[in-house]
């Protein structure tokens, strides 16, 4: 198939393009490096071993969009484009309702105009909100605590909307729960301009001696050592779930469908750092901080539904993630 991935110069799209690529589709990536740099393509391009088609724009640039899908003739799109920050989503959300969810509606526009109606959308765990339940099944009520998750809410509605009006489109939202790692090469992996957000790469950069210590979120939840406990998933098992996704639209009934992307297991924040602490082969310093606004306990999914309708299970286990991280922190730091 040929397949346009908006947003395919990020951190999930590129490792989503190799496992693309590497099961013989043509991709082709439509991004505006608004969160992504430039060299990726040339690094993407090494890994794959031919030259891919990269269009720089905007997805608010419906015409640009209609464009790429006509010249190439594309049969579906992943749609991975989005601003991704929490705290930044507090602070502007405007511009993250007119990023994520105005650019979605530019990108239905450009798929209705040209009849390319096969859709995988980067959802989130974020929409269940505070769990009610463990493990998070998809039938798990939907919630949002903040504009980011409210896009993602936002637009799985409108998809179902769009899918219940037409039904030759075929759409599926995989809602991810915390991705890490990156592609054995260690030539892409997780870049985030600034200090990261996140905990993989926050640990990656202690290791490296780029920051100083691991501040630790809270170490009082109730949790088997009183730190948040997450279900951590290598992006390349991720990648491979969104071929399984595309495999399966191509498969079954029009309509739309929802998928929990995760591994079923939970790890502490303590756990991840005495796991890095391994791989890197020193101790780490950390310390207990007050808890993050908004963070939950423990969040992990029960990723059955994914395995019985895709046939898709993660393989890679938080070794292999920890190793790779650390392998392309390393390249990164190198230059
Ligand atoms: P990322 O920031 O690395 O990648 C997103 C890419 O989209 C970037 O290359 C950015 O330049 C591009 N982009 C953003 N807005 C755009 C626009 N208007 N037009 C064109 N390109 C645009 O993020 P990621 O971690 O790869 O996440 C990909 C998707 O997965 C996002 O939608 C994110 O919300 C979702 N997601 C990520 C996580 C995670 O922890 N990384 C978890 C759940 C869901
Ligand atoms: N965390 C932490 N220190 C950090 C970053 C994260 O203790 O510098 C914790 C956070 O409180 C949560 C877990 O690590 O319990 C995962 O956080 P991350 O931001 O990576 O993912 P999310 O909050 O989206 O699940």
């Amino acid at each position: 198939m040929n397949i346009l991935l908006t947003g395919g110069a990020g951190y999930i799209g590129s490792h989503a393009a190799v496992a693309l690529a590497q099961a013989g589709h043509q991709v082709v990536l439509f991004d505006n490096f608004c969160n992504s740099r430039h060299e990726v393509a040339q690094r993407l391009q090494t890994i794959i071993g031919h030259p891919l088609v990269v269009i720089e724009a905007d997805i608010r640039q419906t015409d640009l969009l209609e464009k790429a899908l006509r010249d190439h003739a594309i049969d579906a799109v992943v749609h991975f484009a989005g601003l991704k920050a929490v705290g930044e989503s507090v602070a502007e959300p405007i511009g993250y309702y007119a990023n994520n969810v105005q650019g979605t509606i530019s990108l239905l526009q450009a798929m209705h105009n040209t009849h390319v109606k096969t859709l995988v959308f980067s959802s989130s765990a974020t929409v269940y909100g505070v769990p009610h339940y463990l493990p998070l099944d998809e039938s798990h009520p939907t919630s949002a605590t903040n504009p980011y998750g409210r896009t993602k809410l936002h637009i799985e509605e409108m998809l179902g909307d769009v899918a219940q009006s037409d039904p030759t489109w075929r759409i599926a939202c995989l809602r991810y729960f915390n991705p890490v790692g990156a592609h054995d090469s260690g030539l892409i992996g997780e870049e985030p301009n600034g200090p990261p957000n996140n905990l993989m790469p926050y640990l990656a950069r202690v290791a490296s001696g780029q920051l100083p210590q691991l501040n630790i979120f809270g170490n009082d939840y109730d949790t088997p050592d009183g730190t948040g406990v997450r279900d951590y998933i290598h992006v390349m098992d991720l990648a491979a779930g969104h071929l399984a996704a595309l495999d399966f639209l191509t498969t079954h009934p029009h309509g739309r469908y929802v998928f929990n992307l995760g591994t079923g297991q939970g790890y502490s924040v303590m756990e991840m750092l005495r796991a890095f602490e391994t791989v890197v082969g020193k101790p780490l310093p950390f310390h207990i901080a007050p808890r993050r606004a908004g963070d939950v306990a423990s969040c992990y999914a029960n990723p059955g539904f994914a395995a019985s309708q895709l046939n898709w299970r993660a393989k890679l286990d938080l070794k292999a993630m920890c190793e790779s991280t650390w392998q392309f922190q390393q390249r990164a730091a190198r230059g």
